[in-house]
């Protein structure tokens, strides 16, 4: 029996670490890391203290941060090499989605890359904020935002496209795969490529 017993705990294990580390093959890992998660910091938050229009606006800024952070990563750290951090696992990784774009096995972020990020970027609210109870209404909406991109990239790379996706959306992401990879870095959203001219719409009136 404790052979026996050792052996699934040992294969358990082994396959809850492969998760971690592993690459996800659809967004139900992140969510069900995150969503708890990210429901925790909002009733750390409250606990901590944050007046109720925190507890309201704070996760919106959040949802928007994410959206800046998106582009930021994808067209920075994944398109280009940052030369002051050792980025080169993740850029691979992205090129190996870009080489195929319908495996579900590069199409969603490892927790070994997501989870240090958040935990970083908690670092840096705490620091900017002052607040432990603000930064962790703000992370609250940033890992929400997060997931959004995860589902969204996913559904656009499936055969059959859900009927809630935008077509713009899906449009603006081939675009980046297909046509030209230094613009569309926007996957949620298509505000920073209007905001940072890489949108293609920019690049069909300058051209
Ligand atoms: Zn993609
Ligand atoms: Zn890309």
């Amino acid at each position: 029996m404790n052979r026996l017993h050792l052996a699934q705990l040992r294969r358990t294990l082994s396959w809850i670490l492969g998760q971690l580390i592993g690459p996800p093959m659809s967004p139900w890992l992140p969510i069900a890391v995150y969503v708890p998660a990210s429901a925790g910091l909002v009733l750390l938050g409250v606990l901590l203290g944050a007046p109720a229009w925190q507890v309201g606006v704070l996760p919106l800024l959040g949802l928007a941060l994410w959206s800046l952070l998106e582009y930021g990563i994808h067209s920075l750290a994944f398109h280009h090499t940052v030369r002051f951090l050792r980025l080169e696992a993740v850029q691979s990784a992205h090129a190996r989605h870009h080489d195929h774009p319908s495996w579900p096995e590069h199409m969603v972020s490892q927790l070994s890359f997501s989870a240090p990020v958040a935990l970083v970027l908690f670092g840096l609210l705490y620091l900017t904020l002052g607040s432990l109870a603000a930064a962790a209404l703000v992370l609250a909406g940033s890992l929400i935002g997060y997931l959004a991109y995860e589902v969204v990239h996913f559904q656009i790379h499936q055969r059959r496209k859900p009927f809630w996706l935008p077509r713009g959306l899906i449009k603006h992401h081939l675009y980046h795969h297909h046509k030209d990879q230094g613009r569309c870095f926007g996957v949620t959203s298509p505000l920073w490529d209007h905001v940072f001219r890489t949108s293609f719409k920019a690049r069909s009136k300058s051209g």
